[in-house]
């Protein structure tokens, strides 16, 4: 079964699930993502600062896999934010990744002390005119940045990538991203392992249920919100199984349980505090 494409704002398509590689390292990417594109995997989520751009570009490149099947998204760092360091951020990553353009370029956090965000969004919708990112979103994005950047700038976020899993369900921010057109990609999507997630009872019923794992529980309950996702894991036998979701429907009731859980549970940042 293909993964589902989700429409973007620009007249695009993202694949819904993807593989991400935060705190993969550096020396172990390039395997890790070919064994992610070989599972069967084409969307991939870095970031300048996980520092595994260049791992990344040479499974692309030694996949073989054409270009326009694949989507790619990587992030502008915190100390990039402005308008000369946010065009020498993407010629950078490009490089590293050794592709002409990214799917997908996001300014990482908002760091609304730096004073810089908006600034560096007019420069990321130059950065989309060159044609280097053929979308541009957000990711860590608050209500009121999104509020700022959609009434200053010429063009609205196509994502908001934020911290997203069934104890942290973020319904402001969705219900605000559904309302103006933003698309959510989910980062933690399994609460980083942090948190008894798998234990829970409405999840832990539906993987009985369903006979699935716990994991696949979870990647379902955000595929059936509408919500993007591309969870992390160096074992291909997880990266298999977490890929292996598009064969079983969770229900409305299985969903409303799951959808209980939420407590607001952070497991990283604050992107209100975010000082990094
Ligand atoms: P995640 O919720 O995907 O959790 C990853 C952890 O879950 C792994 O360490 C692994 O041990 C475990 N896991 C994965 N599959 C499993 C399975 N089937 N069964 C049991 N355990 C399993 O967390 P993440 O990696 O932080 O988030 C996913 C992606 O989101 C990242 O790789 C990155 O691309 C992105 N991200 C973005 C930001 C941001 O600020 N924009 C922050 C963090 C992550």
């Amino acid at each position: 079964m293909p993964v589902p494409l989700i429409a973007l704002n620009d007249g695009t398509t993202i694949p819904q699930l993807g593989f991400g590689v935060f705190k993969v390292d550096p020396d172990e990417t390039e395997r890790i993502v070919t064994d992610a594109l070989e599972v069967g995997y084409r969307h991939i989520d870095t970031a300048a600062i996980y520092g595994n751009e260049i791992g990344v570009g040479r499974a692309i490149e030694k996949s073989g896999i054409p270009r326009d099947e694949l989507f790619v998204t990587t992030k502008l760092w915190n100390s990039d934010q402005g308008t000369q360091s946010a065009f020498d951020a993407i010629d950078l990553s490009l490089e590293k990744l050794g592709l002409g353009s990214v799917n997908l370029y996001l300014i990482h956090w908002p760091r609304a002390d730096l004073g810089l965000y908006m600034e560096t969004w007019t420069a990321m919708e130059q950065i989309q005119a060159s044609g280097k990112a053929v979308s541009i979103g957000v990711s860590n994005f608050h209500i009121p940045h999104l509020e700022h950047v959609i009434a200053e700038g010429s063009v609205v976020p196509a994502i908001d990538q934020i911290e997203l899993h069934p104890g942290l369900a973020q319904r402001p921010i969705r219900d605000f991203a559904r309302n103006h057109g933003i698309a959510v990609e989910a980062w933690g999507p399994l609460g980083q392992g942090k948190y008894d997630l798998f234990g829970m009872r409405p999840v832990a019923d539906a993987a009985a249920a369903h006979d699935v794992t716990p994991a696949q529980v979870v990647i379902r309950w955000h595929l059936q919100n509408g919500i993007i996702v591309f969870p992390k894991s160096n074992s291909r036998e997880r990266m298999a199984e977490n890929f292996d979701v598009l064969g079983f429907q969770l229900t409305g009731t299985e969903l409303a349980a799951i959808d209980e859980l939420d407590q607001g549970l952070r497991v990283g940042a604050n992107p209100d505090e975010a000082r990094f």
